[in-house]
């Protein structure tokens, strides 16, 4: 089964790009597609940009023009439950659209998307749970041989988790407690924000292929949210990616 595999963060796919074995790539709309093998696992990989129409555009083209039966979607993400600290992972068991609101139009709901009748795009539970247990085995076995102690207390990570739960995505960055609080009054389940996964889960949904989407928590989505955001991508983000995705090829 051939597998997409998108990162929002140009590094994280640099990082994988490493590992893949008889490479093959290709240029469509301003994006690089990567194909090989990586992992023991027949792959497309690709850096999607920012944004639900950068995501779901490139989406369609690892299924149209790849043939990819399945997605994961990898990245950095402010996190709203303030249980969450950086450097913990988010796996999404569902995945909203926390801009989409059509609710003036009749019978229609806040978050659903219109004339597709659904607001949370889940993700199947097996392939949840080989995420979580994929991500928690990168942070008990490898973690500490990749980033070194001073990266990790850098950004103040000392004991990373991961957590599942729902992702809301939209064309904002949030950097705003106010934010946050309503989104989390309006969705209680709400771990973190971000840009672009429940674009992709809607594209997944829309093709009847499944979607894992999985996290790094690099903020706190509030107005103190100032970390080197380069740094923390290059030194702690990326190898939290490649290592749960390693761990989560060797699933399937
Ligand atoms: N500050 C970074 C920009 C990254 S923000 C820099 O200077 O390089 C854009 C990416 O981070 C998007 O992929 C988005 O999904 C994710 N992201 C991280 N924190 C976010 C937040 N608080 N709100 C929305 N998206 C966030």
């Amino acid at each position: 089964m051939k597998i997409g595999i998108l990162g929002a963060m140009e590094e994280e796919i640099l990082f994988l790009e490493k590992y893949i074995k008889n490479q093959s790539s290709v240029v469509i709309g301003k994006r690089k597609y990567i194909c090989g093998e990586l992992f023991g696992h027949e792959v497309c990989i690709v850096f999607s940009r920012w944004g639900k129409v950068a995501a779901s555009s490139t989406a369609t083209i690892l299924l149209e023009r790849f043939g990819v039966e399945r997605l994961i979607f990898t990245g950095v993400a402010g996190g709203v439950d303030p249980q969450l600290n950086v450097g913990d992972i988010v796996v999404a068991d569902d995945l909203v659209q926390h801009d989409m609101d059509a609710s003036f139009l009749p019978g229609m709901v806040e978050f659903e998307i219109p004339l597709l009748g659904v607001s949370h795009f889940g993700v199947p539970e097996d392939d949840v749970q080989k995420a979580v247990q994929a991500a928690e085995n990168y942070l008990k076995n490898e973690l500490a041989r990749e980033v070194s102690p001073e990266n990790l207390a850098e950004f103040g990570i000392s004991r990373p988790k991961v957590v599942r739960g729902t992702i809301a995505s939209g064309d904002q960055f949030i950097s705003s407690s106010t934010k946050t609080a309503e989104l989390l009054g309006k969705l209680p389940n709400l771990k973190c924000v971000e840009m672009e996964g429940a674009a992709v889960a809607q594209v997944a949904y829309e093709y009847g292929v499944p979607c894992i989407v999985l996290r790094t928590i690099s903020d706190k989505a509030n107005d103190d949210a100032v970390i080197d955001f380069p740094k923390f991508i290059r030194f702690v983000a990326s190898y939290f990616t490649c290592g749960a995705v390693r761990e989560l090829l060797k699933t399937f």
